[in-house]
């Protein structure tokens, strides 16, 4: 570190320079994300409450209600306006909180597990490794959606948690959660429901026509829900959102924090010193979008994802995994390995996802039409440089 300081023009140029490299959303290149240009209002309400710690609630007893408020919006969008939850760091923070609840709140059980599909996300292997939890992994019908018969005969006395996905990371499925529910309900078993991606996806793709499965609290056997406002809430990073249905799940995570100058306080999120400016964002968009505006632009990313569901028919050495859901398309090859097209992607600068199975891609508001077009293009000549 320099002894003197550097002007900061000096500091902003470099800065410019070091990053020119960064794929940017505005560039129409990053297909593969599940993370969009933040909405341009969101970051003018998180810059001015950048300051903001909700981690001293006491400081800033505005912006804790805030928190609670945005909250209940999302809890309005699944079925239930009075849930408690919190804006957290993302999916997996939120999701780790709901196993760690889901894990204290048994007393009986020696030797904890939890009960999720093959296609859950990695923080629930996070989870196991903090938490240790014994993961058991369910298979997959041929939707690639969790198989209840499968899932009915893994739980065991052992089982603290069942984890079903809304909106699953590589292909965007939504898993029988009304039947799991029913399951969860049977043996009393805590139901946690990632809808990470599709909680804000699901409930406006219902109001524009689309018949969707139930996920939420509508269904009696789910628990809590993670939903994150930085995905398809496009808000900016952090922020992550945990519901849970019950006040009183909260006390079996939280610590009291002694020593703020706040005043003393109990937390239940993992970070301790942590955003309100994400808070006041959520709060912020939620109102200022309202459903219609959230219907807008899910229309506008359905009629992309099935434009180029349909276009992928045509080309030579690929298929869809499976038609869409939401707006995440699964490209497979029996012709060609994965691996080496999503390398030739890469090097005509396309950020898509790369499973070992299939290319994933996540069409988000920031991608248009044309760019549609220019991947298809390049994927083309791609599959053609293949062959040769
Ligand atoms: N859950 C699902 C279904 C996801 O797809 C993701 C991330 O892609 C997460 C959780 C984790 O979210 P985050 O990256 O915000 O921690």
């Amino acid at each position: 570190m320099e002894e003197e300081g550097i002007p900061s023009e000096r500091i902003m140029k470099e800065l410019e320079e070091r990053t020119r490299y960064d794929y940017t959303y505005d560039s129409g290149r990053i297909l593969g994300s599940m993370i969009s240009k933040p909405h341009k209002f969101a970051v003018e309400v998180y810059n001015k409450y950048l300051e903001r710690n909700l981690g001293d609630p006491g400081l800033c007893p505005g912006v804790t209600e805030l928190e609670k408020e945005a909250i209940m919006l999302i809890g309005s969008l699944l079925h239930h306006p009075n849930a408690t939850g919190n804006i957290v760091t993302g999916g997996t923070e939120a999701n780790l909180m709901a196993m760690a609840i889901a894990r204290n709140m048994r007393n009986d059980v020696s030797k904890p597990s939890i009960v999720m599909p093959k296609s859950a996300h990695v923080s629930f292997d996070k989870a196991s490794c903090l938490l240790r939890l014994r993961k058991v992994k369910v298979g997959l019908d041929n939707r690639f959606k969790m198989n209840v018969t499968e899932l009915r005969k893994s739980i065991t006395k052992d089982t603290v948690a069942i984890i079903a996905v809304a909106g699953t990371t590589a292909l965007g499925v939504v898993d029988p959660i009304e039947e799991i529910s029913e399951v969860a309900e049977e043996n009393n078993i805590y139901l946690h429901v990632d809808a990470a991606f599709g909680g804000f996806m699901l409930p406006f793709l219902n109001e524009i026509g689309y018949e969707t499965p139930r996920f939420d609290f509508s269904l009696r056997g789910v628990s809590s829900i993670t939903t994150d406002p930085h995905k398809m809430g496009f808000c900016p990073i952090p922020s992550g959102g945990i519901l849970f249905r019950k006040k009183n799940y909260t006390k079996y995570n939280s610590v009291k924090v002694p020593y703020l100058a706040g005043g003393i306080t109990t937390q239940g999120t993992i970070v301790g010193t942590r955003s309100g400016a994400s808070a006041c964002a959520v709060w912020a968009l939620l109102r200022h979008l309202g459903r219609k505006g959230f219907r807008d632009i899910v229309k506008h990313c359905m009629s992309l994802t099935d434009y180029l569901a349909e276009k992928i028919k045509y080309l030579e050495g690929v298929e869809l995994t499976i038609p869409p859901t939401l707006n995440i398309i699964g490209i497979r090859s029996k012709e060609h390995d994965i691996r080496s097209i999503w390398k030739k992607l890469r090097e005509k600068r396309w950020a898509v996802g790369g499973l070992k199975e299939s290319l994933r891609i996540v069409v988000l508001p920031h991608i248009q039409r044309e760019h549609i077009d220019a991947f298809l293009g390049d994927l083309q000549s791609v599959l053609r440089e293949l062959r040769t």
